[in-house]
């Protein structure tokens, strides 16, 4: 059964000469300490974990481990910087830093898309067109606001909310970062950021940023480890609020833990997205966003159109366009311009997506990948989608955060928005047709904090990101992503 479509005329790679981003401008350096007070200190405990090149398995540098102490030392200088000089300087002032952190980040952008491939996998091409654009534009956006709240909620007095507690995961950890300091700098607050452990070097460029902006000392702290310093931070009674990015399973642990505080949260949790393909759509453009949606990035992404779902009548035509698509992307070194799949984060992250893969089959659905050879050092999965679904496996339910699709077929609009629906989760969704009637009819049914129409992944400054249901509460970005850094 398997390949049993016969391919399109066009099949297959060009054959392309290397062409690998230079390290030549790059400097990490051995061992990095953590970013308290404006200043970098060695951890208490004296603990350093590595970071690896999930590409090559190679020690990129030691990370240290904050505990408790570490944690309790970031928030009191957070707490300083927020009775001090932060709330002392008026918003314009305020936002010329702003502004500061966004032009250096963009200055050292060719430094920091080459780190975020090193430390994350993911390629060249994404972390220097998506990644590090996004996170200049973040700074950029919120820097605008920061003497402007007054206009942006009229009649409501916003004020800061003090302390801001902020854990990120390691699929977009430049980005991720960018989406909660900016918009918490704005707003007039001072930050604690952790970012997740396979993923620290960015962040700690970030850090490094923010020292050469000079920043008022404590404003904004980064300290490094894994999941025990993240609940140090959660746990810390002089945080106000808690800004969480990340698994539906930690956000969960996170909740019960601040239940009954007066902390404010978000949570930006897990996402099993829809993508649904009508027979009127563009099909080669819905082919192409289906690729963008789910294999770029490797997966990793919690917005990524893990289910798609294709009108029956053009099911057949769609399968055949997609395998051939997917066996025209090159797989292999992040850090090669022409590389359109990098490397899984990391071993455990690979172990989980096997996991699925055999689940998957076991279950009975026909699994197809690209044809290519694997890299025999790091962690790589080849692109696969699976037919043959049904609502109820495995891999059609949960989160599998890998290059992973699940393809299931409809006939009717009221029978795609029930299965699009059936989910625990609502971040995103993707629907591709030519018709705008059938656009608004299911954006207003789909359960989903975002809906692409015609496109899909696109993420801007401007607007609001954020879950329904078990994928999270709260949003980030646009002047919804102020509100949660303000009491009114
Ligand atoms: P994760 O939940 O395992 O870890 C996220 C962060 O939480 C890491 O920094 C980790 O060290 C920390 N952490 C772990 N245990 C903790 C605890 N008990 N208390 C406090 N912090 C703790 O998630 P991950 O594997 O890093 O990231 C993948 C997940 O993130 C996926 O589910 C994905 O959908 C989600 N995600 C969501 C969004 C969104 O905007 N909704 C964006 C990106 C990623």
């Amino acid at each position: 059964m398997k390949n049993k479509i016969k391919p399109l005329a066009f099949s297959g790679k060009w054959d392309l000469d290397p062409a690998p981003e230079s390290t030549d401008h790059i400097s990490i350096k051995d061992q990095y300490g953590l970013f308290i007070n404006g200043k970098f200190k060695n951890p208490s405990s004296g603990n350093y974990f590595p970071s690896i090149n999930p590409a090559t398995e190679e020690k990129l540098s030691m990370i240290a481990e904050a505990n408790d102490k570490d944690v309790n030392d970031a928030v009191s200088a957070a707490r300083k910087a927020y009775n001090g000089a932060w709330s002392k300087m008026t918003a314009k002032e305020r936002g010329k830093y702003i502004y500061r952190i966004a032009r250096l980040i963009q200055e050292k952008s060719r430094e920091l898309a080459v780190v975020e491939s090193l430390d994350g996998g993911k390629p060249i091409r994404e972390s220097r067109d998506v990644d590090v654009p996004i996170t200049a534009a973040h700074f950029f956006y919120y820097a605008g606001w920061t003497d402007k709240l007054k206009y942006a909620f009229p009649n409501r007095n916003p004020e800061s909310v003090g302390v801001a507690g902020q854990v990120i995961p390691w699929n977009f950890p430049l980005m991720m970062a960018a989406w909660k300091i900016a918009p918490a700098l704005a707003t007039g607050n001072t930050v604690v950021l952790k970012p997740a452990e396979t993923t620290s070097l960015t962040a700690i460029k970030l850090a490094e940023i923010i020292q050469e902006a000079d920043l008022p000392a404590g404003v904004v702290n980064i300290i490094t480890g894994a999941g025990a310093t993240g609940a140090g931070i959660v746990n810390h009674p002089d945080i106000d609020k808690i800004a969480f990015t990340g698994s539906t399973g930690v956000g969960k642990i996170i909740m019960k833990a601040i239940a009954g505080t007066n902390k404010k949260s978000t949570m930006e949790l897990g996402g099993k997205a829809a993508n649904i393909i009508f027979e009127d759509a563009p099909l080669d453009q819905a082919v192409e966003g289906v690729i963008n949606g789910i294999y770029f990035n490797q997966g990793h992404v919690c917005c990524a159109g893990s289910r798609l779902f294709v009108q029956e009548s053009v099911y057949e035509l769609v399968l055949r366009k997609l395998k051939d698509r997917i066996q025209s992307l090159i797989l292999g070194n992040p850090l090669d311009k022409n590389t359109d799949i990098g490397a899984i984060n990391s071993k455990e992250q690979l172990a989980t997506i096997n996991k699925y893969l055999k689940i998957g089959q076991k279950e009975g659905a026909e699994m197809f990948q690209l044809d290519c050879s694997i890299p025999k050092k790091g962690f790589w999965c080849a692109p696969t989608l699976f037919t043959n679904v049904s609502q109820s496996h495995v891999i059609a339910k949960e989160e599998i955060f890998g290059p992973v699709l699940a393809i299931q077929t409809f006939r009717t609009i009221d029978e795609v928005i029930t299965k699009a629906n059936n989910t625990p989760f609502g971040l995103s969704a993707g629907v591709w047709t030519d018709k705008g009637s059938k656009i608004f009819n299911l954006t207003s049914q789909m359960r989903a904090g975002v809906v692409w129409a015609n496109t899909y992944n696109k993420f801007d400054p401007t607007s609001p990101f954020g879950g329904y249901k078990e994928s999270g509460h709260g949003r980030e970005g646009g002047l919804h992503g102020l509100t949660p850094y303000l009491n009114f």
